[in-house]
C-alpha cells in the first residue's frame, strides 16, 4: 500500500471532502509541531465557514443513499475497514507519536482500542433491531425502530488523535448517517489517513469528511442548519460552551469534559500492586489522559509506605521521545503546555504542599527543544489547593491522605470532576460500597484506568460530560439514532367505529 501523496510531498495538509484531498480557502493555518523536537513539520488549514459548508454539504447530499444502504452492507465496508486499519496500524501509531508525542508502544494500544469500536459497529444489523409487540390491542401490532439522524459531527482533542475519533464516527456511520470529522488541529494527520483507508475500504464518496481548524470552524459547524448531532470530546469549558450552544441550536449533543480522576488505596490494600498500577495510570502518556490518575487518596496508616513506593518508581521512570524504544514517557504537546504544568509545580510548592519528586527544567539529551517535563509527585496536598482543584493534564501525581474508606468517598464526590475513579483493597465488602456510592461515571477495582471497552459505553458524570449519551457500545447507537413507533391495523370486514374519545385498543 502506498503512502498517501498528500501526507509524503505536501507541507500543507488538506481538508477531506466527498472522497478526496480537497483545498481549504481559508487563509488562515497553523503550524502542527513534533513535540520531541519541537519543530513544526506541516502546516494545517483553518478552515473556515465556506470550508465548513462544501463538507456538510457533501455529507448531507450522500446521506439518503446511505441511509437507504442496508446495514449488513454498511456492516461489510466497515469489515473491510477493520481490516486495513489493523494493517496500517504501525503507520496510524507513528502518526500519532509524531504530532502527539507519546510512545510508539502507547500510541499502537490506543490504535487497538479504537478498532475495538469499528468491531462493535460491525454488529450494526443487530444492534438496530427493534422491538415488536402483537395484539396490543385486538388486530393491532406495535412495533419500533431506530433511525439515522442525518449529518453529524465530531470535535475531537489533541491527545488521541486516532482513538476518539473512532469512538465517534464508525457508530454513526454505521447507524446509517454521515460524518464532518473536526479534529485537533495539533494532530491532523492520523485523520486524514483514516479517512482515505476508509475510501479504500468502499465507503461512498461523502459519507465521512474531515475538515481542520480551530473555534472558526467549530462555531461554523456548531451553527449549520444541517447538522443534527454533534459530539466533542476536550476540555470542560469548551465542553460547557459546546452543549449550551447546541441546546440553543437545537441539536443533539454529547460533550466529554476533562477530568481528575482520583485512586482510592485501603489500608488492606496490595501496596506493590496498587503502587504499580498507580505508575503507569499517572504517568503513561506524560499524564495527557481524560482517565489518567491525577489524584491517589492514602488512608494514612499506608500513605508513608505507598508514598515511599511511588517514589522509588516514578524515579526510575525513562522520559524521552516517543520513538525511542527505551523511554516510558514522551513529551508534552506544547512548550506553552509544558510551560503550564511547570507553573503548577511551582503554585503546588508555594501552597505548601510537600514536594517528593520534581520533574521541573528536565532536559533529554539530543531534543533540548522538546517540550519535556520528568515525573513529579506532591505528597500532602489539601484539598483548596490549586493542583488539587485544577486539572493539570501533565505528569504530576498528588496524595492526599484520608482517615476512612467514608471519607475518600466524600471526598471524590464533592469533586466537579467525575470521569473516572478506582479503589484498590482486598476487601470485597469496601470495593462494593465504594462501586455503589460513588458518584462518577466509569469505576475501576483494582483497575486504575477502568475505560470500558468498546461495547460498553464511555463517560463520565457532572463537569466530565454535559449530555445524556455516554459515547460507543450502546448509548452511541441511541445517539446516532432517533426511534420511531409503528402501530398498525390492517382493515379487516370487522367494522370499525370512528370515535372522539382518547383510543384504548385492548
Ligand atoms: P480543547 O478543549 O482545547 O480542544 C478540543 C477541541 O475543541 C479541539 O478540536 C479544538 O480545536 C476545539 N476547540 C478549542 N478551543 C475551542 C473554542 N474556543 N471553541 C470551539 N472549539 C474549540 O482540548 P484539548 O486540549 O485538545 O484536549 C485536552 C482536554 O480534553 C483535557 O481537558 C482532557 O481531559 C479532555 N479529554 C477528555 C476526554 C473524555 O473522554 N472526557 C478524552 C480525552 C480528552
Amino acid at each position: 500500500m502506498n503512502k498517501p501523496a498528500e501526507l509524503n510531498t505536501g507541507t500543507t495538509i488538506p481538508l477531506w471532502i466527498d472522497g478526496k484531498a480537497h483545498p481549504a480557502t481559508s487563509s488562515r493555518s497553523a503550524g502542527v509541531t513534533n513535540p520531541a523536537t519541537g519543530k513544526v513539520t506541516r502546516q494545517v488549514p483553518l478552515a473556515n465557514a465556506h470550508d465548513i459548508d462544501a463538507a456538510v454539504t457533501s455529507a448531507q447530499r450522500a446521506f439518503p443513499a446511505w441511509r437507504d444502504t442496508p446495514p449488513l452492507r454498511r456492516a461489510r465496508i466497515l469489515m473491510r475497514y477493520r481490516e486495513l486499519l489493523d494493517a496500517h496500524r504501525d503507520e496510524l501509531a507513528r502518526l500519532v507519536t509524531d504530532e502527539h508525542g507519546k510512545t510508539l508502544a502507547d500510541a499502537a494500544g490506543s490504535v487497538q482500542r479504537g478498532i475495538e469500536v469499528v468491531e462493535f459497529a460491525m454488529g450494526i444489523p443487530h444492534l438496530l433491531k427493534g422491538e415488536m409487540s402483537e395484539d396490543v390491542g385486538t388486530g393491532v401490532d406495535t412495533h419500533s425502530m431506530r433511525q439515522p439522524l442525518g449529518v453529524c459531527t465530531g470535535i475531537t482533542p489533541f491527545n488521541f488523535p486516532v482513538m476518539v475519533p473512532l469512538w465517534m464516527y464508525p457508530v454513526a456511520i454505521a447507524c446509517g448517517n454521515t460524518f464532518v470529522l473536526k479534529p485537533s488541529e495539533k494532530v491532523p494527520s492520523a485523520s486524514m489517513r483514516m479517512a482515505e483507508l476508509f475510501k479504500e475500504a468502499g465507503l461512498p464518496d461523502g459519507v465521512f469528511n474531515v475538515v481542520h481548524g480551530d473555534k472558526e470552524a467549530v462555531d461554523a459547524l456548531l451553527h449549520h442548519p444541517l447538522v443534527k448531532a454533534v459530539s466533542f470530546v476536550g476540555s470542560t469549558p469548551i465542553a460547557k460552551y459546546i452543549y449550551e450552544t447546541c441546546a440553543k441550536e437545537g441539536k443533539r449533543v454529547q460533550a466529554l469534559g476533562g477530568a481528575k480522576n482520583h485512586a482510592v488505596v485501603l489500608a488492606d490494600a496490595d501496596l506493590d500492586f496498587a503502587a504499580d498500577g498507580l505508575i503507569g495510570a499517572a504517568y503513561g502518556s506524560a499524564g495527557e489522559r481524560c482517565m489518567a490518575i491525577s489524584a491517589v487518596v492514602a488512608v494514612e496508616e499506608v500513605a508513608d509506605q505507598l508514598v515511599a513506593k511511588l517514589k522509588t518508581a516514578a524515579g526510575k521512570l525513562k522520559i524521552g521521545a516517543g520513538n525511542d524504544k527505551a523511554a516510558d514517557m514522551g513529551p508534552l504537546i506544547s512548550r506553552v503546555h509544558r510551560d503550564k504544568v511547570s507553573g503548577y509545580v511551582d503554585q503546588g510548592v508555594a501552597q505548601g504542599a510537600k514536594l517528593v519528586l520534581d520533574g521541573r527544567g528536565l532536559k533529554v539529551p539530543g531534543h533540548e527543544d522538546g517540550f519535556f517535563i520528568g515525573a513529579t509527585l506532591f505528597d500532602h496536598v489539601q484539598p483548596d489547593m490549586t493542583i488539587y482543584k485544577d486539572e493539570i493534564f501533565g505528569p504530576v501525581l498528588i496524595v492526599l491522605r484520608v482517615k476512612s474508606l467514608d471519607e475518600a468517598i466524600a471526598l471524590i464526590n464533592a469533586n466537579p470532576y467525575a470521569n473516572g475513579t478506582a479503589v484498590f483493597t482486598r476487601s470485597g465488602g469496601a470495593a462494593r460500597r465504594f462501586e455503589r456510592e460513588i458518584e462518577v461515571g466509569m469505576v475501576g477495582i483494582n483497575v486504575p484506568i477502568p475505560v470500558p471497552i468498546a461495547y460498553f459505553s464511555f463517560g463520565g458524570w457532572r463537569n466530565s460530560l454535559f449530555g445524556d449519551q455516554h459515547v460507543h457500545g450502546p448509548e452511541g447507537v441511541r445517539f446516532y439514532t432517533r426511534g420511531k413507533v409503528v402501530t398498525t391495523r390492517w382493515p379487516d370486514d370487522k367494522a370499525i367505529a370512528s370515535g372522539f374519545n382518547m383510543p384504548t385498543l385492548g
